[in-house]
């Protein structure tokens, strides 16, 4: 597996890579890296002749600087699992590679921002989109490899490439889960041993609002118990706890069709301690 850090090695190893006609997948990582990261690399090497990895804590998506701070970092576990996992090349850029001095350009989406994680980590998104772009402009991969974990993001970035032209393929691939069906994330790591036990409830409530949903109840009132049950297990606050369109983010209410309900996912974010959780399932699968 090989290791680079700067622009220029990356480019010297992608044109041997394109000169030899490899097909190549990148799978973006802020590192400490979990079995849904590896997930993500297995799907890259089953469509790529190539699979590159990027590990590079964007400070740009930090909306809070303590979340920064508190960040963790694993560098040499997360290189051992790359390499095991099959990964081709590691880019591991220094922020003054993709941020040198005078750096003044944002990637911003118009559509899909003011809401979610969007409406309650100002800036984040417009971080991720940049550093996306940035990243895929460096590497000029085939295919993009990115977690429905954060299916905000997903759609954001499906709307860049295409507004944008990228010639990527960008893959979305479902989340990974702890047993007890949590959502792997990094962040899990900072959860104590009490937060561990209530953090699964994420999942039980999206699960049993999803099955009450499905059985006709009203939405409002469905949403309503879920945010009393999520409380009441231990969870600090909530940003939210919604129902919107898988394609576009609109608001499903109270109002909305079967259709527009069938098409739909909940999202959820929560707080335990100082630690945000985010979770989405979808209604009909
Ligand atoms: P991160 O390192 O948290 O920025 O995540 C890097 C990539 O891994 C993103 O595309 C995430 O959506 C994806 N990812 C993170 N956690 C999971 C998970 N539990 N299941 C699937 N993909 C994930």
């Amino acid at each position: 597996m090989q290791i680079v850090k700067t622009r220029k090695e990356l480019k010297k190893l992608l044109a041997s890579w394109k000169a030899a006609g490899e097909e190549l997948g990148v799978v973006m990582t802020m590192g400490a890296l979990h079995a849904g990261h590896l997930g993500l690399v297995e799907a890259a090497s089953k469509d790529n002749d190539k699979v590159i990895a990027t590990i590079f804590i964007n400070p740009k998506q930090f909306d809070n600087k303590n979340d920064l701070a508190s960040y963790p970092i694993d560098t040499d576990e997360d290189l051992r699992k790359l390499k095991q996992a099959g990964v081709d090349a590691v880019y591991l850029p220094q922020a003054g590679e993709m941020y040198p001095e005078g750096y003044s350009t944002t990637v911003s989406v118009a559509a899909m921002q003011d809401c979610l994680c969007g409406a309650t980590r100002p800036g984040h998104m417009d971080g991720v989109t940049t550093v996306v772009t940035k990243l895929l402009i460096q590497i000029s991969p085939d295919r993009a490899y990115f977690g429905q974990k954060d299916f905000q993001q997903y759609l954001l970035i499906q709307r860049v490439v295409r507004d944008l032209d990228l010639p990527v393929d960008i893959i979305g691939v479902p989340t990974y889960r702890e047993e007890g069906r949590l959502a792997m994330s990094s962040r899990n790591r900072r959860l104590n041993e009490a937060q561990r036990k209530i953090a699964p409830t994420l999942f039980q409530v999206q699960n049993t609002i999803r099955d009450l949903v499905l059985q006709g109840e009203s939405v409002d009132h469905v949403l309503e118990w879920g945010e009393k049950v999520i409380l009441e297990a231990g969870f600090d606050k909530i940003d939210y706890l919604e129902l919107r369109s898988e394609e576009n983010l609109t608001l499903i209410s109270e109002t909305a069709t079967r259709e527009a309900v069938m098409g739909s996912r909940i999202f959820v974010a929560a707080w335990l301690g100082t630690t945000r959780l985010i979770d989405n399932l979808s209604i009909s699968r």
